[in-house]
């Protein structure tokens, strides 16, 4: 955990979120800001700041395997995923997170 972390806090329960589903690794919760129907973020609970960040393939892989399984407990079939690198590319929350945006046709390419 990092004490300083947004989504570290929201793990820990000490800031409260709206939980969307679980797996072992990962917790995904619903976006303060919704940009779609369903706008869920999605991270391993383990911390680690960024994709260019991370070296630790096996968390990666638990990731996405998570956000994977986030997607069908919610139904989900079509379905955009989004992960933000670096403050140019929109990310402003330095846990890595992926978004899951759904429930509206998604226009392509994206801003
Ligand atoms: P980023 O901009 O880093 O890709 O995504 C961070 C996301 O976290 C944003 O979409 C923002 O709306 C969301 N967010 C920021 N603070 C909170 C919060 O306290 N609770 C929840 N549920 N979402 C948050
Ligand atoms: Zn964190």
């Amino acid at each position: 955990m990092a004490t300083d972390c947004l989504f570290c806090k929201i793990i820990a329960g000490e800031i409260p979120s709206k939980k969307a589903a679980e797996t072992e690794n990962v917790l995904a919760f619903h976006d303060i800001t919704p940009q779609a129907p369903t706008h869920v973020l999605v991270i391993h609970k383990q911390h680690t700041a960024s994709l260019s960040d991370t070296t630790d393939e096996a968390l990666l892989g638990q990731w996405m395997a998570g956000v994977r399984d986030v997607a069908r407990q919610l139904n989900l079939s079509d379905y955009r995923v989004i992960v933000n690198n670096g403050p140019q590319a929109g990310q402003s929350v330095f846990h890595l997170h992926a978004h899951i945006l759904a429930g509206r046709p998604l226009a392509w390419p994206p801003g």
